[in-house]
């Protein structure tokens, strides 16, 4: 659907912006579920869940630093969908399509490219690599989203890798628990069920405490009682969730649920979201609160992905070097190299 019959339909008048957005450059799509957009507060210009599916002209603007592929995905791409950046996991992409589409995608450059799933060819080639690398001992399934695909596809998917590796732990990385929870049906489960050699985790991302509905809850409980453990990665989101006050509820709101607060990422330098971002200070003030506040259960580790695919590393000291004398962030990475970091300039 449109963005402006979809307003209509909402009762929601587009802004200046919302109207000026037009689809171009590694933009995705615009598509949200039934579900996901009645959460949303139609009289409310500034609504979190709004600024979360609703396109801007300011996507159409890019800034210095940005990039399509800030974590040289492609560059680490070992068969057509699989990316090797880390000597112990590799990630899987399972699909371009999501349920929704977040405006703060960092893997704009695949998700909603209509690429499709995975082909049978694309997953024996993943699965006869991580075969051939027995190091590898997690992979993420993500995307795009895996819960997707039909619960025939999953389990074909699934079964492919099983078969090679039988003891290859799973990383189910999908947003459909947040945004689409009756997709987290009986037949779903039974798959997960069927494929239980080694451990599965669920990874969801809720942005915001009013994610949080009984629908959501009951969709990830069905995970965390079939024994899969779910744990939650947060973008920290400017206009949506940099606040203490809203963090502190969405952690709790989390841990109440049985959910882990596992990362909150700072915004990568990903081309057309710098009106996203959170400037990194701002960023270290909220998490020094948030730590004054939470329990350590209830505390997520604040993580930021380095560009030019330096690596993913904790927000704190032991990384965070200072600032050059243009302003921008010093990064030592994992592997002992540097990365700057440029906050946003609006
Ligand atoms: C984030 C990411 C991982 C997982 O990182 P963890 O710190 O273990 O959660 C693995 N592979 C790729 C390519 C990633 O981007
Ligand atoms: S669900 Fe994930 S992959 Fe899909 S648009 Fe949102 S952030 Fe990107």
């Amino acid at each position: 659907m449109a963005v402006k019959a979809f307003a209509r339909k909402q009762g929601i008048v587009l802004t200046e912006k919302e109207q000026a957005w037009e689809k171009d450059g590694t933009s995705p799509p615009f598509g949200v579920s039934t579900y996901y957009a009645s959460l949303i507060t139609p009289s409310d210009s500034d609504d979190p869940i709004r600024r979360q599916i609703l396109p801007t002209s300011c996507e159409m603007m890019y800034s210095p630093g940005e990039s399509e592929d800030p974590l040289a995905e492609e560059e680490h791409s070992v068969t057509s969908r699989l990316i090797h950046r880390y000597a112990e996991r590799v990630a899987f992409l399972v699909t371009d399509a999501c349920a929704v589409y977040c405006r703060h995608c960092f893997r704009r450059r695949f998700t909603g490219t209509q690429r499709g799933p995975a082909t049978t060819e694309d997953i024996i080639a993943a699965a006869r690599y991580v075969g051939a690398h027995q190091e590898v001992k997690e992979i993420l399934f993500t995307g795009g989203d895996m819960f997707t695909l039909s619960n025939e596809k999953i389990d074909a998917l699934i079964g492919e890798f099983r078969a090679v590796r039988p003891d290859l732990i799973i990383r189910l990385c999908s947003r459909v628990p947040v945004v689409l929870p009756s997709r987290i049906t009986d037949g779903l489960m039974a798959v997960m069920k069927k494929h239980s050699s080694a451990p599965f985790f669920l990874m969801v991302q809720f942005n915001h405490p009013r994610e949080l509905t009984a629908q959501s809850r009951e969709a990830t409980a069905r995970f965390i009682d079939a024994g899969i453990p779910v744990f939650n990665q947060s973008v920290l989101l400017r206009g949506v969730n940099d606040d203490a006050g809203i963090l502190e509820e969405l952690c709790n709101g989390l841990l109440a649920a049985r959910i882990k607060p596992y990362y909150l990422f700072q915004g990568d330098l990903v081309e057309g979201t710098a009106h996203l971002r959170v400037p990194l200070e701002k960023g270290l003030a909220l998490v020094k609160e948030l730590r004054r506040r939470l329990s350590g259960l209830a505390m997520p580790v604040y993580a930021v992905d380095l560009p030019e695919g330096g690596g993913k590393v904790p927000v704190d000291s032991m990384y965070l070097k200072g600032r050059d004398s243009d302003g921008a962030w010093v990064f030592e990475t994992p592997d002992g190299g540097e990365r700057r970091y440029r906050d946003p300039e609006v």
